[in-house]
């Protein structure tokens, strides 16, 4: 499954701890994310496909893939205490989720849900 990782300047240590935790899992799914975010996910240790840095449009290439049937599911680690310039691509990304009925995570313990989620039925 494709999966789309995307964290705030403020999130980013917080979700290379989240995708650390998840290696085992996130390593048997496609990863895509905005740029700065893949290139500390990359560090990390995980493979993930770069777009261009969210401000530079890479949250609406993220929706292109969603809107494509690409993207299955995205994880957001949205700052929501600050005011961001590409405000209008990221209301854009959640709306595009949610036209097309894909789950959307906009927190660390939503994402942490939809993966534990995952591995169940991956055992299942
Ligand atoms: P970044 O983009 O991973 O390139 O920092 C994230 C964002 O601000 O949407």
């Amino acid at each position: 499954m494709e999966i789309a990782i995307i964290a705030h300047d403020s999130k980013k240590a917080d979700m290379v701890q989240f995708v650390l935790k998840n290696a085992a899992l996130l390593k048997t799914h496609t990863l895509i994310a905005t740029g700065t975010t893949g290139g500390r996910a990359e560090q990390a240790g995980l493979t993930v496909t770069k777009m261009l840095s969210g401000p530079l449009g890479g949250d609406a290439q993220i929706a292109g893939r969603v809107a494509e049937g690409k993207t299955k599911m995205v994880l957001f680690f949205k700052d929501p205490m600050s005011s961001h310039p590409h405000e209008a691509d990221i209301n854009m990304l959640i709306r595009v989720c949610d036209v097309h009925n894909v789950p959307l995570a906009t927190n660390e313990a939503t994402a942490q849900l939809l993966l534990d989620a995952i591995a169940l039925q991956e055992n299942v």
